[in-house]
Formats: structure tokens, C-alpha cells, sequence
């Protein structure tokens, strides 16, 4: 049954975004791969209750797309975003760039993209997914993967070269790490919480709002985005705490308590939303959580990857891209190992770990500058400065969002430049305005003189 050397398969927990990505590298190494995933077949049956839910992809997911061939075919199916369209609550929208005018991110349909990403894994003839089979447990030393048929509640025990969890925030094959001896687990949700909703096309099939931004009503303590859809919809959704003094999801019990919060908070938004309240109380209210651990393997058979391994808050759009860059470090510690399972496991831990922490701190932190800096006018003269610093010194210079999205380098990489640069420009501006006020102190003696 497994054309490639009569050795065990790889077994990937998960049919989600990183596992069906993994599922090609593999494939592609000429492994014979098996797919466990806990859902329907989501090209059969309906998930996410229908919902289109949307996400923004960039360098890093688009460098590990093109790893297995498959970067035009997604970047057909992209919207480019080139910055951030900011709705105050009174005046005009107004446009703040992510970088150069060649610069952009790029609103993908989740679903679609998991469609393609399976498809394209059950291309090759030595992978097979199993649906509706979830994880229960794992043998972590003889790398025994154990699942229970939904329908038939039948086990089955599936022995594996490696066993490869990338089952998502709630991860079966890490709960199982984290029963192992000494092992490091770290869970924290945020005090808020998001809910999904949406923006119909207009009358002609078109968009009500520019179509190539991500659109952000900042509020302080709460927010709204927008991502386009293919179809001229927008997936919106809010961002707000789940109880507490202020705005709170608990707060708005009614339809009418609803309606006026919107109309009062985002009033062009509003306008455009003729479903709101049936998507308010349909929809669930999702919580946010960042998930650190290690290591990210046991012995020579077991890894865990994406959300997993390290799940972080959506505010950098990271999450997705980050999991499928696990996919693309992975595949080179293969090359680098000669396909040594043992080995490359633990250099996956060695090599991402840090990386991962540094992406889980800037995405708390981006939640801040979502939905309160950027309403600054000090925060927008800033990365005015920085945009000029990054035009003329583009090697020198170059902003975190741009290190973050428009790169590949190592996140705890970013994150350090990012923190010497800040204290540069800190300095820098500090100094200037000294300087100012001592030349207007010369010219007025001066003058007085
Ligand atoms: P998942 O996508 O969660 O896939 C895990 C899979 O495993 C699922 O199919 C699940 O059904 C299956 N599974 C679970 N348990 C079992 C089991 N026991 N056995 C078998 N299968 C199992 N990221 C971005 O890069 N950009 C964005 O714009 C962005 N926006 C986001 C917005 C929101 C509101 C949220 C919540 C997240 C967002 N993310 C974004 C993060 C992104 O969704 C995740 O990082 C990404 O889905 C991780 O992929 P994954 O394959 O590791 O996990």
C-alpha cells in the first residue's frame, strides 16, 4: 500500500491549514502520508456554519505556498490589501500605506485555500486523507497515533515514521506532550473576544467600500475590521471585551441594544450592514488565546506544528503565515538532515521556538496599535519618519510591519531590530526637538538684544 519504501507513513494530525501543506512537503519527499482530521470533508459538507471567513496572507505563507509550486494558483484567488483604510467615527476614511507601493497583503478565503491545499495533497497518489477521525491519543515513544471513527466510534491505531500534529490551538497530540515528564505549557486568553459578520456587494455585484484596503474602525478598547471577499462581500468582524465597564459583548443582550451601539460607534459601517443583528446572535462569539511551549518533539517520531505549537492573537495576521513558515523550515532541516526524522525534529524545536515566542509578543502588542495607536496623529508622524527612513536607507532602516510581512526573517530577528530602531528614533526625535528649542532660545535673545 505505500509505494515508497515499505516503511510506515507519516501520519499528519489534522487536515487544516498547516497539516495539508505539511501533507504536500511530504508527498512531495516521497513519503506516503495519511491525514487524520477530525471535521467533515469540508469540500463535502458545510463547516463554520457556512460563514465565509477570510484571512491575510503574506511574504512568509506566499514563500511556503511556492515551496510546493502553488503560489499563482493562490495568488488567484487573493485580493491585494495595500494598507489600512482607518474609519473615524465622524469624517472621511483615510488610507495608511503597510509600505512601498509594491507592497501589499492579500485577503484569502479561508476555506479556499484548505480546499486547494487537500486537493492538492490527494493528487499525490501515496497520500490519503481520513475524515471525521480525531485524534484521541498517541503512543509518543513507539510514535502510535490512536483515533476513533465519529460514525462507527471504531479505534484505530496507526504505527507512523512520524507522527506530525498540526491540530490547531486545542492540539489532542500536544495534550499528550504535555502529560510527558517536564514539559513546558503556557496558555493565556485575552479579556476579549471577537465575533464574525459580514458586508453584502451592492446592488451590481459590487464593492460598497474600496476593495483593495483592510478596513479599520479603531475605538481604543474595542474595534471592527474588514476583509475583502472574491464575491464584492466583506467578513467583518469585532473585537471587544467579553464583559467589564465599557463596550462588552455581555453588554449588548438586544437587537436594538445592537443596532444603536453600531450606529453610534460605526456609523458607515452600520449603513452598509442590513444583517447585523441576525449575524450578532447567530454567530458565536470566538475567545483569543496565545499558546507557548516546548519542545516541539518527543524522541525521533512525534512533532507538533502551527497553531499547536505555538497559537497567537490574530492582530499581526501572522498566525497562518506562521504555521505554513513551520512547514517551509521543517522541509529545509529535511534537506539539511538527509530526511533524519530524529534529527531534524530537534532541530525544529531548537530552530522555531524563539521565533514563535517573538511572534506571539508583537501579535499582543499589534492589538494595542490596531485599535488605539493608529488613531494617533504622534503614531502616523512616526511611521511617516520611518517610511522616509526606510526610502532612502532601505538596508539600514526597515519598519517592523514591513520585517514582520514583507520578509522572511527570522521573527526574534525582527523583533530585536525592531526594538533598536525604536530607541533610535525615540532618541533621535528627542534630540530634535532639543535642538529646536535651543535655536528658538538664540534667536530670541538675539532679538532681544
Ligand atoms: P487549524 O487551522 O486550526 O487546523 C487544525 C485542524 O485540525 C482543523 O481542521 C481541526 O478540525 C483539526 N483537528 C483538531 N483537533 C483534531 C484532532 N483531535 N484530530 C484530528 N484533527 C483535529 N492568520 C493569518 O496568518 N492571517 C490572518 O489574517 C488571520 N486571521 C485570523 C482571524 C481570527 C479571528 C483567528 C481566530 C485566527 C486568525 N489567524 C490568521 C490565525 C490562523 O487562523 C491560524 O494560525 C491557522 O489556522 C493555523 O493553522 P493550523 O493548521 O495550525 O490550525
Amino acid at each position: 500500500a505505500y509505494p515508497s519504501s515499505g516503511e510506515p507513513p507519516c501520519v499528519v494530525v489534522g487536515a487544516g491549514l498547516a497539516g495539508s501543506l505539511m501533507a504536500i512537503y511530504m508527498a512531495q519527499r516521497g513519503h506516503s502520508v495519511e491525514v487524520f482530521e477530525a471535521r467533515p470533508d469540508m469540500r463535502v459538507r458545510q463547516v463554520d456554519g457556512g460563514r465565509s471567513i477570510n484571512l491575510a496572507l503574506s511574504t512568509r505563507g506566499l514563500t511556503a505556498l511556492a515551496g510546493v509550486g502553488l503560489e499563482e494558483q493562490v495568488r488567484e484567488m487573493c485580493i491585494p490589501m495595500r494598507g489600512r483604510m482607518i474609519h473615524p467615527v465622524e469624517g472621511e476614511p483615510h488610507l495608511q500605506p503597510y509600505g512601498r507601493a509594491d507592497q501589499f497583503i492579500n485577503s484569502i478565503s479561508r476555506q479556499g485555500l484548505n480546499e486547494l491545499l487537500m486537493t492538492t495533497a490527494e493528487a499525490h497518489e501515496q497520500v490519503r486523507f481520513h475524515f471525521e477521525k480525531p485524534c484521541v491519543d498517541v503512543d509518543l515513544d513507539e510514535g502510535v497515533a490512536h483515533f476513533e471513527d465519529r460514525i462507527s466510534r471504531e479505534r484505530i491505531a496507526r504505527e507512523a515514521s512520524l507522527v506530525i500534529g498540526a491540530d490547531g490551538a486545542y492540539s489532542a497530540v500536544r495534550q499528550r506532550l504535555q502529560r510527558s515528564g517536564r514539559y513546558n505549557y503556557e496558555q493565556a486568553y485575552l479579556t476579549h473576544g471577537y465575533k464574525e459578520l459580514s458586508i453584502p456587494a451592492g446592488p451590481a455585484g459590487e464593492f460598497l467600500m474600496e476593495k483593495n484596503a483592510l478596513h479599520i474602525w479603531p475605538r481604543h478598547d474595542f474595534m471592527l475590521i474588514a476583509l475583502p471577499n472574491l464575491d464584492a462581500t466583506f467578513t467583518v468582524t469585532l473585537f471587544m471585551a467579553f464583559e467589564g465597564e465599557g463596550a462588552s459583548f455581555d453588554a449588548l443582550k438586544t437587537r436594538a441594544e445592537v443596532d444603536a451601539f453600531f450606529r453610534r460607534e460605526f456609523p458607515d459601517a452600520h449603513a452598509l450592514m442590513p444583517t447585523l443583528t441576525d449575524d450578532f446572535f447567530e454567530n458565536p462569539t470566538g475567545s483569543l488565546v496565545t499558546i507557548r511551549c516546548s519542545p516541539y518533539h518527543h524522541g525521533d517520531r512525534v512533532m507538533i506544528l502551527g497553531d499547536a505549537a505555538h497559537a497567537v492573537v490574530p492582530f499581526y495576521g501572522q498566525g497562518m503565515n506562521a504555521a505554513f513558515e513551520d512547514c517551509t523550515v521543517f522541509n529545509a532541516l529535511l534537506d539539511r538532515e538527509g530526511d533524519d526524522f530524529g534529527r531534524a525534529v530537534a532541530a525544529f524545536t531548537e530552530e522555531r521556538k524563539a521565533d514563535a515566542d517573538a511572534i506571539g509578543h508583537l501579535a499582543l502588542y499589534n492589538y494595542y496599535e490596531m485599535r488605539s495607536a493608529v488613531a494617533s496623529p504622534y503614531f502616523v508622524f512616526r511611521k511617516r519618519i520611518e517610511r522616509v527612513l526606510h526610502r532612502f536607507f532601505p538596508a539600514w532602516w526597515i519598519p517592523l510591519y514591513s520585517m514582520v510581512t514583507f520578509s522572511t526573517m527570522p521573527y526574534a530577528e525582527a523583533r530585536a531590530r525592531a526594538a533598536r530602531q525604536d530607541r533610535m528614533l525615540t532618541v533621535g526625535l528627542i534630540a530634535a526637538v532639543v535642538l529646536m528649542g535651543l535655536m528658538m532660545l538664540a534667536l530670541l535673545v538675539a532679538l532681544s538684544r
